[in-house]
């Protein structure tokens, strides 16, 4: 498969200012040393309690967030990335050079001004709830119009056609292009969402929580929507949700995220099938099972998510783990493959 993405060691920090002079006193590790791929054409979902990181992961991959360190290939071949990984481990003033280089055309987390406005067009968000990310002052037709107006991609007329076709993918039609976003249903507010995402012909869509405001019929529709599309236009998706059924139903691989890191990270059949991380086996048994004759044993965990301020040394879900040993309060365990693209972080696997 081919890569879309190749993300090394990313983190986003957020700092905290206290006192007098607004020193700053502390950071809050939002994104804490990510590394992961996302393959062209692939539906990754990406779960995890509310507060892991989710939301500021995806938008510091699209660049909405400005990375604290590391690195974001996008769009680069095979052979330039393992160019780029050979001279990650060399220190020396050539292989800078030439990772330099590399990193000026590939590397979007360096991006500024032109060129970072040119890969907005390819790299677009939709997010959990339409009433707060649609202008509630603009027709459905300056909404959805406005980015090609923005990327200088269409014109009067023309975009006026484009605004049309788009709403008749969504199952809409003329007659709501003269709408306000209130007097649309919920659903319908999501398809405008949408419409406006991937009427510039993008790439990449970050899909934050997409379907949790809408109720289940509205849902079903929504994912088939995004499915179809995805088909059509040969688009990549980064799934958020804390909705396990959801993303199990749509993702090809899962990445499970806890304050900051990846856990673990699978083909989806694989990761549900048989879950390894201690904390992913907590998150699956408290998907509801729809047979009433079959009975899951829920596991709960012990305490409150640790503040991402000061997380816990060694591995960071020691706190809660019932499996939790010496060494995990001093090492911290690191991503390793345990299987065929299976992926987990913890001292249980070697
Ligand atoms: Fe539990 Fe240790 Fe594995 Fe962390 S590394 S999940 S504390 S067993």
């Amino acid at each position: 498969m081919e890569n879309l993405f190749k993300i090394y060691d990313l983190h986003k920090y957020y700092p905290l200012y206290g006192g007098v002079f607004r020193k700053k006193v502390g950071e809050v590790r939002a994104v804490d040393g990510v590394s992961l791929t996302i393959y062209r054409g692939e539906i990754l979902g990406l779960v995890g309690e509310s507060g892991c990181g989710k939301t500021t992961l995806g938008k510091t991959i699209i660049r909405l967030l400005n990375p604290t360190a590391g690195h974001i290939l996008f769009n680069a071949p095979e052979n330039i990335t393992e160019e780029f990984e050979e001279l990650l481990e060399n220190k020396d003033d050539d292989s800078q050079k030439r990772l330099d280089e590399i990193a000026d055309v590939y590397d979007i987390s360096k991006f500024k001004g032109r060129k970072l406005k040119a890969l907005r067009r390819k790299m677009q968000i939709v997010y959990q709830d339409p009433r707060t990310s649609l202008n509630p002052r603009m027709l459905v037709k300056d909404i959805i119009g406005e980015p090609l107006k923005i990327h200088k991609l269409a014109r009067g007329s023309e975009i006026h056609e484009k605004v049309v076709n788009i709403l008749r993918k969504m199952g809409m039609g003329e007659k709501h292009m003269y709408r306000y976003p209130h007097e649309l249903s919920g659903g319908q507010r999501q398809r405008i969402a949408i419409a406006r995402a991937i009427i510039t012909n993008p790439e990449f869509i970050v899909l934050d929580e997409p379907t949790s405001s809408v109720d289940v019929s509205v849902r079903a529709q929504l994912l088939r929507l995004f499915q179809d599309f995805q088909k059509e236009l040969g688009l990549t998706y980064l799934f958020i949700s804390h909705d396990l059924s959801v993303v199990e139903a749509i993702s090809d691989r899962v990445a499970v995220m806890y304050l900051g890191e990846i856990v673990e990270f699978a083909s989806a059949y694989e990761l549900f099938k048989n879950p390894l991380h201690p904390y992913t086996k907590a998150l699956l048994s408290a998907i509801p099972i729809p047979d009433p004759k079959s009975r899951r044993i829920k596991i709960i965990l012990k305490g409150e998510v640790p503040s991402p301020v000061n997380p816990p040394p060694g591995c960071r879900f020691h706190p809660r783990c019932k499996y939790a040993m010496d060494i995990c309060t001093k090492e911290k365990p690191m991503l390793k493959e345990i299987k065929p693209g299976h992926y987990v972080a913890c001292h249980l696997y070697k």
